[in-house]
């Protein structure tokens, strides 16, 4: 079973043991997550990663996303869908760790088909 973040306006995730993953990655052996604000990950070779929301939506892995992100390449003008209201899409309203190697980020405005692997974070941060 995953384990999920509590339902408060900072959630924090602790995964214990240090250490470093089988490929010598480092991994993250604490998640603290700011709901409006910034994910900030403690690395278990020491180093400290702060991605601002904002960023961390901009960069969702999905399929949807990528797609959408290719579509505003080409057409910089092209118009967004209405019915989401930006300020949601950068509000995180549920976060939970998947495996060991990942965490998928429920986004206020619905999305959550995101699946953040840890390598990315450690280069968004
Ligand atoms: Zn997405």
């Amino acid at each position: 079973m995953p384990r999920r973040f509590e339902r408060s306006a900072r959630v924090v995730l602790v995964q214990g043991q240090g250490g470093v993953m089988a490929g010598g990655e480092a991994r993250p052996v604490e998640l603290n997550l700011s709901r409006h604000k910034d994910l900030r990950i403690k690395w278990s070779d020491g180093s400290e990663s702060v991605i601002d929301l904002v960023a961390l939506r901009k960069a969702c892995p999905c399929a949807t996303c990528r797609a959408e992100r290719e579509d505003r390449a080409k057409n910089p003008l092209a118009v967004r869908s209405a019915d989401v209201r930006e300020e949601d899409m950068v509000v995180v309203e549920d976060a939970e760790v998947v495996g060991h190697y990942g965490l998928k980020v429920r986004w206020k405005d619905g999305h959550d088909t995101g699946i953040y692997d840890f390598a990315l974070l450690r280069e968004l941060g």
